[in-house]
């Protein structure tokens, strides 16, 4: 991955968050309060412009700066949860270019960051079931020498097969966990958003 690879990236999440605004926030209406769909639209928004402007000498303060700006953008959950895991990600990409051992261990430093702060373990129907098998995917693409583009498909699917898996779940995270028992049957907007992230990922990548 290199500077523009990332910047092409936080780009991509932005036309596919706007893309599925409706849909993310449909998903949150149903067992949460409606705007995850506006959040991240908002956040992303600004993130991909921030990024545009910047001149980084590190693929990492691609990833800081698009942290930050959806830190400062997003009031909801999600967005410190994902602004955090940039930054976090970030600071582990110090040079122009990263090869995907490097990409695999800052994807592991963010989802850290994410459970760090939000104390959401795997089952608990958050983001983190979609971006903890996207992790695992990534890496064990990347210590069998895959290649980013390789990698992130990888990713994009186990992140997607772990967000349908959360339908069923009840969530004990977030404002879906206040549902209790009716939280079950509809599908986390978080993980269905990470999906989205990963997915742009492997289509950055592959292009
Ligand atoms: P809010 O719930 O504040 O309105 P959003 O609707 O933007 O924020 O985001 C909701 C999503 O955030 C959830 O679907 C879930 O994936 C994620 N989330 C909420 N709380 C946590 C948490 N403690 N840990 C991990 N993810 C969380
Ligand atoms: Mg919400
Ligand atoms: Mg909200």
């Amino acid at each position: 991955m290199d500077i523009e690879l990332a910047r092409a990236w936080v780009r991509a999440v932005a036309v596919a968050v706007e893309k599925n605004r409706e849909h993310l926030s449909d998903l949150d209406a149903a067992i949460g309060d409606g705007d995850h769909g506006a959040n991240l639209n908002r956040g992303f928004a600004a993130a991909a412009e921030a990024v545009e402007a910047l001149q980084p000498e590190t693929v990492g303060a691609v990833l800081v700066k698009a942290g930050t700006t959806l830190v400062s953008k997003v009031g909801g959950a999600s967005g410190p949860l994902y602004g955090s895991a940039l930054r976090a990600a970030g600071k582990r990409l110090t040079g122009a270019s990263a090869d995907p051992a490097e990409v695999a261990a800052a994807l592991a430093a963010g989802l850290e960051e994410v459970r760090r702060l939000g104390g959401a373990q795997p089952g608990d129907k958050t983001m983190v079931d979609a971006y903890t098998p996207a992790v695992e995917a990534f890496t064990a693409a990347a210590e069998r020498g895959a290649a980013l583009a390789e990698a992130a498909q990888a990713a994009a699917t186990a992140a997607e097969d772990g967000a349908r898996a959360t339908e069923p779940l009840q969530a004990r995270k977030g404002r879906a966990s206040y549902l209790g028992e009716r939280s079950k049957g509809h599908e986390d907007p978080g993980a269905a958003s990470t999906a989205l992230v990963f997915r742009a990922l492997a289509d950055t990548a592959a292009a």
